[in-house]
């Protein structure tokens, strides 16, 4: 109880600097609580809108009844409830969001979503499509996404992330979150453990003067992070306080995102390579489509393993001469995304991102002087901030996530080149930038591959064979 009131603090003050999220409550046997926080967040003095709930079948499984009841007993009204099939999993595709929002549509009432993440993201794009604001009753602890805004959805075969807002009320039942499978759970140790090195990132761009840290929101995500990650094996057991640690980790993140009006906090180049991988499709055909996280914690393993490289360099001693020499001018720089063979679709938006943070010689000239003179206090606090790319890989494993890029048919030349490519698809910097602007970025991923490095040292395998 008292650990309860302590974290339920924590998770209070973050969510005072939440600017869509207004109500949440997230706790042991909370799921009773829906209809209070449901009348909290959208009553008015003329009394209380209907709701409309939506699930699919697993989710509705596990907790569709309570909720019901719940708003219920508040004196909510409820509509006939949108249940997808449990199977084939619900796919994040825009029909979905206009199947929902038809639905919706065909009555006043506030959405209910009951699930955390393709359902949560479905509903949030749906609602905000008909101006209207939800509630979502998390079921898994699988993604820091349903506490944020914005939405992952697949339109022509491409995932696109769409700008909606975040949920007005959340309700995070820790007993229902532990009981969810397992490869959801993993999936969201994934998502978690990449605000790791994505704080590397941004020590790295305040520290070239790019993006200033916001001290509150930077604690927000980092303070509770090495805490939720310690117990891999608790969480892989389903253990009560390690799925809470987990899920508060995911929520801080979700808040922190609003607070910080951008992913910034939460979201580096491993997540760069995630969404480069989402935008080629990749894994979208299996059942259950290859999820986000196992994404992104494959992303987190490759770039604690460039760091590892890059931390290796003493780059106080830097050419920054031969290094601006050697960059190229816009023209050869486009030519070079374009040539980076990435979807067409994603071409011309990546040359814009790449625009966006080009820099002509002299402005490079002094960035690389100020990352010179800067490196040997900036290397200390890069390395106070990252894990060994050994660890967060062995991490998860013990969950159950994906650990190498062989178990989902990535091959050995396909991976090598995503060090390339996802530098080029958002204008966010990250170290793929310094690395770039530095001349160093070949030669880095090339000790990563070479026999003896990070991934050289580890054979490619079938896909579905396990690592470690
Ligand atoms: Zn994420």
């Amino acid at each position: 109880m008292t650990e309860d009131r302590a974290s339920a603090d924590v998770l209070q003050s973050a969510l005072a600097a939440a600017t869509d999220t207004r109500v949440l409550t997230a706790g042991t046997d909370v799921l009773g609580r829906t209809g209070s926080v449901f009348a909290e967040a959208f009553g008015t003095p003329t009394g209380l809108p209907s709701a409309q709930l939506i699930a699919d079948g697993n989710t509705w499984a596990v907790a569709g009844e309570q909720v019901g009841a719940a708003l219920r007993q508040a004196g909510v009204g409820l509509g006939e409830p949108f249940i997808f099939p449990a199977v084939p999993t619900v796919y994040a595709s825009y029909d979905n969001v206009e199947r929902i929002r038809e639905h919706l549509r065909a009555q006043d009432g506030v959405p209910v979503v009951i699930g955390s993440g393709t359902l949560n993201d479905l509903v949030k794009l749906a609602a905000w499509e008909l101006e209207r604001e939800y509630l979502v009753v998390a079921t898994a602890a699988s993604m820091d996404g349903y506490a944020a805004y914005g939405a992952s959805i697949t339109k022509g075969g491409f995932k696109i992330t769409r700008y909606c807002p975040a949920p007005a009320a959340i309700v995070a039942d820790y007993g229902l979150l532990a009981a969810a499978p397992g490869r959801l759970t993993a999936t969201g140790v994934g998502d978690l453990v990449e605000k790791i090195p994505a704080g590397g990132d941004w020590i790295l761009a305040d520290a070239l003067d790019i993006e200033t840290i916001d001290d509150d929101v930077w604690h927000l995500v980092q303070d509770p992070l090495r805490d939720s990650i310690a117990h891999p094996e608790l969480i892989a057991a389903g253990d009560a306080g390690a799925i809470r640690g987990l899920s508060e980790g995911l929520l801080m993140s979700g808040l922190a995102m609003q607070a910080h009006q951008s992913s910034r906090p939460a979201s580096g180049a491993g997540h760069q390579f995630s969404h480069l991988w989402e935008m080629e499709g990749l894994g979208l055909d299996e059942e259950p489509p290859l999820s986000h996280g196992m994404k992104v914690g494959l992303g987190t393993i490759s770039l604690c393993a460039l760091y590892e490289v890059a931390l290796n360099r003493d780059l106080a001693t830097l050419d920054v001469e031969a290094a601006v020499a050697a960059w190229p001018t816009w023209e050869q720089m486009e030519t070079r995304v374009r040539g980076a063979a990435l979807p067409p679709e994603v071409t011309e938006a990546a040359v814009e991102q790449s625009r966006l943070k080009y820099l002509a010689a002299p402005e490079l000239r002094a960035r690389l002087e100020r990352l010179r003179d800067l490196w040997p206090g900036l290397a200390q606090r890069l390395r106070a901030q990252l894990l060994p790319a050994a660890d967060i890989q062995h991490r998860l494993a013990t969950v159950g996530a994906i650990t190498h890029p062989s178990q989902i048919g990535v091959e050995e030349a396909r991976f090598r080149a995503t060090y390339v490519r996802a530098q080029m698809i958002r204008s966010r910097y990250t170290l793929l930038d310094v690395l770039l602007e530095a001349n160093l970025l070949e030669e880095c991923v090339a000790e990563l591959f070479a026999p003896g490095g990070f991934w050289g040292s580890q054979p490619w395998r079938r896909p579905g064979e396990v690592t470690n």
